[in-house]
């Protein structure tokens, strides 16, 4: 299956995109983790991108067009894979459909995780406190707040792009973890069963 996950930083879109790799076997594309890899090796790429990730913002499309081009075409994404964190605008949108086209493939899901924003801050802000300094340059209350106004501004009409070709489904990402998760596999359930007959391209 070709997934994409779609959901603001906090709402456990991760921790899904795990979930569904261990179970589906499907190859993890994170274009998050791929940068920060991309930092500490300190390729060009990560060099690029290192500043623009510290505060919060998008790096260029066309900068993780071309990381998950390279990804998509390597051969344990033959049998599927989960995009988790990409496409976060509608131009990566539209740069992944053409992508898509180009190998004769389509998506089987677009899986938006809904969130509720104050609950969320709070929820994150917890979690930047209790491990301070311990984690990620940004998930501190600042940067937070700004992804956040990233994701609404630049990612939220992404999902609108799905829901336009009618491929999106969304959960509420505010329940329970294994809630989250019985709810994605019902839906995936239900896409196998239209054997893919609703691709969001
Ligand atoms: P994440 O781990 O998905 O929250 O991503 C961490 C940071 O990496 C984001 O705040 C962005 O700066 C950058 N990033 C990850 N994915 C993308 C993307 N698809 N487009 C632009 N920037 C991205």
């Amino acid at each position: 299956m070709r997934i994409v996950l779609l959901g603001p930083p906090g709402s456990g879109k991760g921790t899904q995109a795990a979930e569904l790799v261990d179970r589906l076997s499907l190859a993890h594309l994170s274009t998050g983790d791929m940068l920060r890899a991309a930092v500490a090796a300190k390729t060009p790429v990560g060099v690029r991108a290192a500043e623009i990730m510290e505060r919060g913002d998008l790096v260029p499309d066309d900068v993780v067009i071309g990381v998950i081009a390279d990804r998509i075409s390597e051969p344990d994404c033959a049998d599927g894979f989960i995009l988790d964190g990409f496409p976060r605008t509608v131009a990566q949108a539209e740069g992944l459909s053409r992508l898509l086209e180009g190998l004769r493939l389509s998506l089987d899901a677009v899986i938006e995780l809904t969130v509720d924003e104050e609950a969320l801050l709070a929820r994150i802000e917890k979690r930047a406190r209790e491990t301070e300094g311990a984690t990620r340059a940004d998930d501190n209350p600042d940067t937070v707040r700004r992804r956040l106004e990233v994701y609404r501004k630049q990612t939220a009409p992404v999902a609108a792009y799905y829901e336009g070709k009618g491929g999106l489904r969304r959960v509420n990402g505010m329940l329970p973890v294994e809630a989250v998760s019985g709810e994605i596999a019902a839906l995936l359930d239900r896409v196998k069963t239209t054997s893919g007959s609703e691709a969001a391209g």
